[in-house]
Formats: structure tokens, C-alpha cells, sequence
């Protein structure tokens, strides 16, 4: 499991950019979405552990809460499971 989060926690150039300005924002957005967005449109609920960038920083996206999706670990995982398959 550490392992695990390890890889998790430097795997994703979006997400590296943990600066003051960001942490912030994700706070306040994880604060009022505190529920998987992902698993709620699926009828579930899941607590949200991270704040996703639908466009990723490195394609142009901002730190919009247009462009944020709070998620849960395993829902983020897929997302970015699919993006590498593409
Ligand atoms: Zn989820
Ligand atoms: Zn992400």
C-alpha cells in the first residue's frame, strides 16, 4: 500500500505543481465537493481524496474550478489509466 502511494504521489506531471496558490484552491474546492464527483454520477459515494485537472496543467488547463473534478483515489487511477492507453 505504501508502495503504492508513493508511485501515486510523483507519478503525474499535472500534479506536481503543488504550490501555495494551488493548494488553496484545491482546499476550497475538495471542501465543497467532498463527495467523488465520478462515483456520484455513478450513484455511489465515495469521499473525494484529490482534486483532478479535467485538461491536464500541460495542455493549457487552469486551475478553473470549470477544469476540477473532485475524486476519489481509485476513480482517479481509471482516468488516468485511460489517458495512457490512448
Ligand atoms: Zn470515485
Ligand atoms: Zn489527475
Amino acid at each position: 500500500m505504501e508502495r503504492h502511494y508513493e508511485h501515486f504521489a510523483r507519478g503525474y506531471d499535472h500534479h506536481k505543481r503543488y504550490d501555495e496558490r494551488w493548494r488553496r484552491i484545491r482546499n476550497r474546492y475538495i471542501s465543497s465537493h467532498p463527495l467523488c464527483e465520478r462515483c456520484q454520477s455513478q450513484g455511489r459515494y465515495a469521499e473525494a481524496k484529490l482534486v483532478h485537472h479535467i485538461k491536464p496543467l500541460s495542455a493549457g488547463g487552469t486551475h478553473d474550478e470549470s477544469n476540477l473534478q473532485s475524486l476519489c483515489i481509485s476513480c482517479h487511477e481509471k482516468i488516468h489509466q485511460r489517458r495512457k492507453s490512448e
